[in-house]
């Protein structure tokens, strides 16, 4: 019997790179964001990227980010942790951990924590000073969310499609 693979992906890198991978379907020009809930025992429940919600047409609304609000993507834009709750139609998410590209906004902290995930791990912190990230934080420690900086690995992962 011969050994067995060792440079396989570990869970971690899986899972992020599925999130990352999720982030590849973002139609958003500036801004690609993926998540990848996963359950305690690792197995991949849903995921999700930034984007508008259904119905309305990626062609039709508008992706800039200067403007009048409503001529902005932001009043419109879904982003991907609560776009990967939302697609999760199988019942609890209690327990959960979500892999995000971004540390998520308050936005998405306050659907996290309502879905009972209990661990983020995030693989760039960049806006840590704004206010959105600040108050996710600060509800994020308050929910005894764990936060988990993703150790990047360095790995490059080539995929044929
Ligand atoms: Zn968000």
């Amino acid at each position: 019997m011969g050994d067995k693979r060792k440079d396989y992906i570990t869970w971690d890198e899986y899972f992020m790179g599925v999130a990352l991978l999720s982030g590849m379907r973002s139609k958003d020009p500036n801004t690609q964001v993926g998540a990848c809930i996963v359950s305690q025992d690792n197995k991949i429940m849903s995921m999700g990227y930034n984007g508008f919600p259904k119905g309305c047409d990626d062609d039709e609304f508008p992706w800039g980010r200067t403007g009048e609000s409503n001529d902005t993507k932001y009043p419109f834009v879904t982003h991907a942790e609560l776009n990967a709750i939302l697609n999760y139609r199988g019942g609890s998410l209690e327990g959960a951990k979500i892999y995000v590209a971004l540390f998520p906004c308050n936005e998405c902290a306050k659907a996290i924590i309502q879905a009972g995930l209990k661990t983020v791990v995030y693989a760039c912190d960049k806006y840590a000073d704004t206010p959105a990230t600040l108050a996710s934080k600060r509800m994020f420690r308050a929910a005894g969310v764990e936060l988990v900086p993703y150790h990047h690995t360095g790995r490059q992962i080539m995929l044929e499609v």
